[in-house]
């Protein structure tokens, strides 16, 4: 029982009156002797839309039937007749983007020679893959300018059906045997296809090509057409104007001024290490003059953090270990987290004694010679690498983060 496809004579069909000839035994699935409800083929998406006051969910082509897929099981009886109404912004939404694909694989194909490999039709933006090793922004541009002049021509798009055997011309042949629906954009294009395509190039609306990256073996273009390009660049002004908004400046000033902004937070970075170093510096010589040097002449330090990632101290490990023999320990309760260091004439390995305390207490790490860094599985096993390192907790200094 095969469906008459009301869309492949009448694209701009919207309202049709049908008659049910079968429902699935879920009672979801409803074929009608003819529909105008494009099924998902070729790459585009199925319509939406009421079939008989129920919602239509899904439209999946069945080689020689089309099913309507239902949101609530039917009601509908075989030998019905029904309205069906389809939506119509969607579909038309999706014409723009169809038709617009192949004014653009045309344009790619004979002004720049490179044939269109796939097509992807998504939700937000689509995509087209073509032989090309790379698309620079200024031949995007330029290809963008080409396409939106063929939309501005105006040219005829028509709908044919020729013998497979003698149709000539197709941009691409089809290995299709009989009967060929072939699409054409005068002066431009002939492609075998059947899916909905608007009547001229002029109702494609503008065309904006997004962007093109390197895939592993082509180039993929994105591409809005339509409604989509002019939402699209809504967006745009709107994320680029309250950009605007932040620097209190015009809209095209903006990439000049982040630029600025750039730059000045690598100078205040390169300042903030500076002061870093120096407070470390201070701080070190503060708690050298402070401690006491065992029998060894070694000084033993421990540095407390409540909070704060003890990497964020190692400035202050280097201050000490350059000052003369000793060690360092800095914990951390949040994020958990252990710094070990040693001077030069310490005589210890920073990295082999971490790793040998932590892995007591079940904790990770490792490092160098003179600096290691680790971390354990709780806050209670803090006091007790502290003690296999030789520096007691009791006796040490806390810092502020
Ligand atoms: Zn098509």
């Amino acid at each position: 029982m095969m469906t008459d496809r009301l869309y492949y004579s009448d694209a701009y069909l919207r309202d049709f009156t049908a008659t049910v000839r079968a429902v699935s035994d879920d009672a979801r699935r409803v074929y009608l002797d003819r529909t105008a409800f494009y099924p998902t083929s070729g790459g585009q998406p199925h319509d939406l839309g009421q079939l008989g006051g129920a919602s239509v969910v899904d439209v999946v082509d069945e080689d020689d039937q089309v099913a309507h897929v239902l949101a609530e099981p039917s009601t509908l009886n075989v030998g019905q007749s029904l309205t069906g109404q389809v939506q119509w912004t969607r579909r038309f939404d999706l014409m723009q983007q169809h038709t617009g694909q192949h004014l653009l694989s045309a344009m790619f194909a004979d002004h720049y020679g490179w044939p269109t490999v796939s097509v992807h039709f998504g939700d937000e933006t689509s995509t087209l893959d073509v032989a090309a090793s790379s698309v620079s922004a200024n031949t995007l541009r330029d290809a963008e300018q080409r396409a939106n002049a063929l939309v501005t021509a105006n040219h005829e798009i028509t709908v044919t059906f020729e013998d497979a055997a003698r149709a000539t011309g197709l941009r691409r042949a089809s290995d299709r045997r009989g009967m060929l629906r072939i699409v054409s954009i005068a002066e431009l294009d002939r492609s075998a296809c059947g899916g909905t395509h608007v009547h001229r190039t002029g109702e494609i609306g503008s065309i904006q090509l997004r962007g093109a990256e390197r895939t592993k073996q082509h180039t993929r273009i994105e591409f809005l057409c339509g409604v989509r390009a002019v939402s699209r660049a809504r967006h745009d002004a709107t994320l680029l104007s309250n950009t605007a908004r932040l620097f209190s400046a015009a809209v095209d000033d903006v990439p000049v001024l982040a630029e600025q902004l750039q730059a000045r937070v690598a100078e205040l970075e390169r300042d903030r290490k500076r002061l870093v170093t120096d407070l470390a510096l201070l701080d070190a010589r503060a708690r050298w003059d402070n401690t006491t040097p065992d029998t060894n002449g070694l000084r033993r330090f421990h540095v407390v953090l409540t909070e704060g990632a003890v990497r964020e101290h190692e400035p202050l490990a280097q201050a000490l270990t350059a000052l003369g023999p000793c060690v360092v320990l800095i914990t951390s309760a949040s994020p958990l987290g252990v710094l070990f260091a040693t001077a030069d004439g310490s005589r210890i390995d920073a990295g082999q004694t971490l790793r040998t305390a932590l892995a007591v207490v079940g904790g990770r790490g490792g490092g160098s010679a003179r600096l290691a860094q680790g971390s354990v599985p709780d806050a209670s096993a803090l006091a007790n690498v502290a003690g296999r390192l030789g520096v007691v907790t009791s006796s040490s200094s806390s810092l502020s983060p």
